[in-house]
């Protein structure tokens, strides 16, 4: 039940007040991280778009990066943007991440910031929140693309032809775009739903 859950929102840098009061609006009871104390008794967590090299070195600094990890393998954890990058196999070629999720990410696939762009996507796991209508207003600032993924993820969205641009492996979620950055409540919801409940 909605009502009863806390969920986390990993608060170093980057976009977390508008998640935050995205699901606060939901009804969710929420939590800043920014410390391994403040993941206790939290029934999931959102690592927010921003930059991911900055969110992994303050991760590190705060002693937060292996706590992050343990949450991770034992609870569903939706990354957006700079979060999707934390979430993904460690690669070496990227900032550090917590090589949770058997994806690979390439950073600043779009180009620029001056490239950020609005494009409606058709993602087929939504249809059920809203009247059956699957299509989302995705909003990209500098986002990356995956590019690949491993055989137990299912790929939730693509741009163009090819483009994954969200994706799912079993509590774990990645999206390469901003939801909280929309009036569209409806991935907040997926992520919700993909909690267990109590
Ligand atoms: N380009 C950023 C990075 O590589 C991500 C941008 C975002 O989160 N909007 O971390």
């Amino acid at each position: 039940m909605v009502g009863s859950m806390r969920i986390g929102i990993l608060a170093l840098q980057g976009a977390f007040i508008e998640h935050e009061n995205m699901l606060q609006h939901l009804g969710v009871e929420t939590q800043q991280v920014r410390l391994s104390l403040h993941l206790k008794d939290l029934d999931g967590l959102i690592i927010p778009g921003g930059e991911s090299t900055t969110i992994a070195k303050l991760a590190i600094d705060f002693g937060l990066f292996d706590d992050l990890k343990a949450f991770a393998s034992g609870h569903p954890v939706w990354g957006t943007c700079a979060g999707a990058i934390l979430l993904a196999k460690d690669d070496h070629s990227n900032p550090p991440s917590l090589d949770m999720m058997d994806i690979h990410i390439v950073r600043n696939a779009f180009g620029r910031q001056v490239d950020s762009f609005q494009a409606d996507l058709q993602v087929a796991a939504l249809a059920h929140l809203n009247g059956s209508n699957p299509t989302f207003p995705a909003v990209f600032i500098r986002a990356p693309i995956i590019n690949t993924v491993g055989k137990k993820v299912e790929i939730l969205a693509q741009i163009g032809f090819d483009k994954i641009v969200a994706a799912r492996q079993g509590h774990l979620l990645a999206t390469v775009f901003h939801p909280e950055l929309t009036n569209d409540v409806r991935f907040h919801r997926y992520f919700l739903e993909m909690i267990p409940s109590k």
